[in-house]
């Protein structure tokens, strides 16, 4: 079964803390790095995964296939 991980596009990431905000599990704000990082892809459901891509104001994270 195919199975997929999300992807932070770095260079286009305002650093605004929604994703860590809604989905704490999977992604956090690197202040020292001024972007968010997956620190776990498989942390939360697809779902709220969803969720935390939906409310990113620049829509900088991305579905890869793992
Ligand atoms: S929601 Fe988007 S812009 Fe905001 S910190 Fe997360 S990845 Fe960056």
């Amino acid at each position: 079964m195919a199975h997929r991980i999300p992807v932070i596009d770095a260079d286009e990431c305002i650093a605004c803390g929604n994703c860590e905000q809604v989905c704490p599990e999977v992604f956090r704000l690197n202040e020292a790095l001024g972007h968010s990082e997956v620190i776990n892809p498989g942390g939360a459901p697809e779902e709220k995964i969803q969720e935390a891509m939906d409310q990113c104001p620049v829509q900088c994270i991305h579905w890869q296939d793992e």
